[in-house]
């Protein structure tokens, strides 16, 4: 991956707009040094969301989301980095230079942008197939008899690839692509003798696009018995099968704002779906959800609602991609449509989009998926079905989220397998100590201990050295004089040590530079976020001299009190004496701190305002 050169980054950080950029999701009113509104990325009904308009930083304090201008296009367009910088360039007319690492890269790189050409004129070409030629009545037929307008088709870029074998090849060629082109881009054949031929003929062209809308390859759905029905493009240069998701591009900012998105098998039923409002929907390429499409999928929410064919095939596929996006911390449910239509039929019949967002609403989880196809696998009428159907039910309840879920789940199956729950439970109890139990209870311990406890504990203390931290910034002269004597130690949590270089760097402590660095958007997201928070508190709450003296002096006290809480584990086994008298000088320190603390002059309160 050809890396964007530091200059071209630092352009796009000076050119950007940051009011304009978060304005586009939010309208934004001047506060102060910073903007404020309504947070992005939570529902709230008061402002508490803020932007830095200078250091193009924003933090919200309702959610805690926070970051710089590259961060913010990251999470509300799904983009990595480097996409991110692309995006933002594209906007502000910024043309990018990338470091050149390698000749070989560089020729790769631009190897890369003749094929997305090509396969942008191949789109448009196909698109413009099937509005106007005659030979694409009867695909325009299909889709209207489908149901499906001309908004819809057009908003998908969908095209028609002529038949006959060198259409395509023959308007390419005349635009001076090569051959070599054609065949890096997945869009012709090699035939023999050298002479390539067309490989989409006669079909209905779907364009796979990547998270920017732009066409990295094609399904293409036959209209006739010819085989396949569905062909795609070859794995290629930019086309990659395991990582295609048709529709996200434009699934994304609906996905993000109702925090889910449909999964569903075909093309036509995103059509359908989007065309009756369901705009958050996407198909998979085929059944078999992988990794990498869950992965994509993930970084728009955390919430799958997958609605395959009830057939084996998708209740299989549904099955792999439930155990998989569960052990990638994903929440995925089933959604079953009634009478084994698929999703385009249902709402097409009548139902229409709020027919299937009910479905949806009633969709099931993974526990009671499996369940019910446990159950479904035996015949429930016959003692030794039952049996069998209890054994394979053993494992799967040990997929609970919750020991609630768990509960409603052994009802359930009580009442099928004609058990009284409190047997089933025994019985299960009973099965806890094999394998599938084992590992049940290690997940359920694993949980609660991370949740509140550590995080409740650093709290106060972090809090206290990020308003401290703000403080500085606010009061730059007091700042600069409280900072020069203290290091990266002082600090308590990771995070604050972390950005503390950034105030010193802000405040002109550490040499010069005022500029938000790129590595602190991309990585180090943790910190990213705190020292948004710092620099937009620094602009909007009150600081005064004495306050940040008052909080210099209580991270002091609450600094020494975690070298007393260390001492006093160890003093007991100290047979020397040194650790006591050390504790006592701690104490006293401790109680001079608390006396300054009280010693500091209370300022007036300011209005807000
Ligand atoms: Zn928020």
């Amino acid at each position: 991956m050809p890396r964007i050169a530091r200059t071209s980054i630092d352009q796009v950080q000076a050119a950007a707009d940051m009011v304009e950029i978060v304005g586009q999701y939010t309208d934004l009113r001047k506060a102060g040094a910073n903007y404020s509104g309504r947070c992005p990325f939570h529902e709230e009904r008061t402002p508490s969301f803020s932007v830095n308009p200078t250091e193009k930083l924003y933090y919200c304090f309702g959610c805690g989301a926070g970051g710089n201008l590259f961060g913010f296009v990251q999470e509300k367009e799904s983009l990595d980095f480097a996409a991110a910088v692309e995006y933002l360039a594209d906007r502000y007319g910024i043309a990018l230079e990338y470091e050149e690492t390698s000749a070989r890269g560089d020729a790769e790189r631009r190897r890369k942008e003749r094929l997305r050409s090509l396969l942008e004129q191949a789109t448009a070409y196909y698109e413009r197939v099937l509005a106007d030629a005659g030979a694409a009545a009867e695909a325009r037929a299909y889709l209207a008899g489908r149901g499906l307008g001309e908004e819809v088709c057009r908003q998908f870029r969908l095209g028609f690839s002529l038949p006959g074998w060198d259409k395509l090849r023959d308007a390419a060629r005349a635009r001076k692509f090569t051959d070599q082109d054609l065949l890096d881009a997945g869009l012709v054949v090699p035939g023999k003798q050298g002479r390539p031929y067309d490989r989409f003929r006669g079909r209905i062209m779907f364009p796979l696009a990547d998270d920017r809308g732009r066409t990295l390859g094609f399904g293409a759905r036959t209209m006739g018995d010819e085989k396949p029905k569905y062909l795609n493009s070859p794995e290629t240069p930019l086309y990659h099968k395991s990582e295609a998701v048709f529709g996200l591009h434009a699934a994304k900012a609906a996905a993000a704002r109702e925090d889910r998105v449909y999964v569903v098998e075909g093309y036509t039923d995103v059509l359908a779906l989007v065309q009756a409002g369901v705009h958050n929907a996407v198909a998979s390429m085929g059944t078999a959800l992988t990794e990498q499409q869950l992965g994509r999928l993930a970084r728009v929410t955390r919430n799958l609602y997958l609605c395959f064919d009830a057939d084996t095939a998708g209740i299989g596929a549904m099955s792999r991609a439930l155990t998989l996006g569960r052990k990638m911390g994903l929440s995925l449910h089933v959604v079953r449509v009634p009478d084994g239509l698929d999703p385009a039929d249902y709402v097409l019949a009548g139902a229409g989009g709020d027919g299937f967002r009910a479905l949806a609403d009633d969709a099931q989880t993974l526990l009671q998926f499996h369940v019910r196809l446990a159950l479904a696998d035996h015949d429930l009428d016959k003692p030794d079905g039952r049996a069998r159907a209890f054994a394979q039910l053993r494992g799967v309840l040990s997929e609970a989220a919750t020991p609630i879920e768990r509960d409603e789940e052994l009802r359930h199956i009580a009442d099928r397998l004609q058990l009284s729950a409190e047997s089933v439970r025994y019985l299960l109890a009973g099965s806890g100590r094999s394998v599938e139990g084992g590992e049940a209870a290690t997940e359920g311990r694993r949980e609660p201990p991370q949740g509140g406890g550590r995080a409740g504990a650093i709290g106060g203390v972090h809090e206290l050295e990020v308003r401290f931290l703000a403080g500085c910034l606010a009061q730059p002269a007091k700042g600069r004089a409280v900072l020069a004597g203290i290091d990266e130690s002082f600090f308590a949590t990771r995070e604050t040590r972390d950005a503390l270089g950034s105030v010193k760097e802000r405040l002109e402590l550490d040499g010069p530079g005022n500029t938000v660095r790129a590595e602190d958007a991309g990585v180090a997201a943790d910190s990213g976020e705190v020292l948004a928070e710092i620099v937009v508190r620094a602009g909007r709450e009150h600081f005064t001299a004495n306050v940040v003296d008052e909080l210099f002096l209580r991270l002091q006290e609450a600094q020494v009190g975690r070298l007393i809480a260390r001492l006093k584990l160890t003093v007991q086994n100290d047979a020397t004496g040194r650790q006591s008298k050390e504790l006592a000088s701690l104490q006293t320190a401790g109680r001079r701190l608390r006396d300054a603390i009280r010693a500091v002059p209370v300022d007036e309160e300011p209005h807000e305002g």
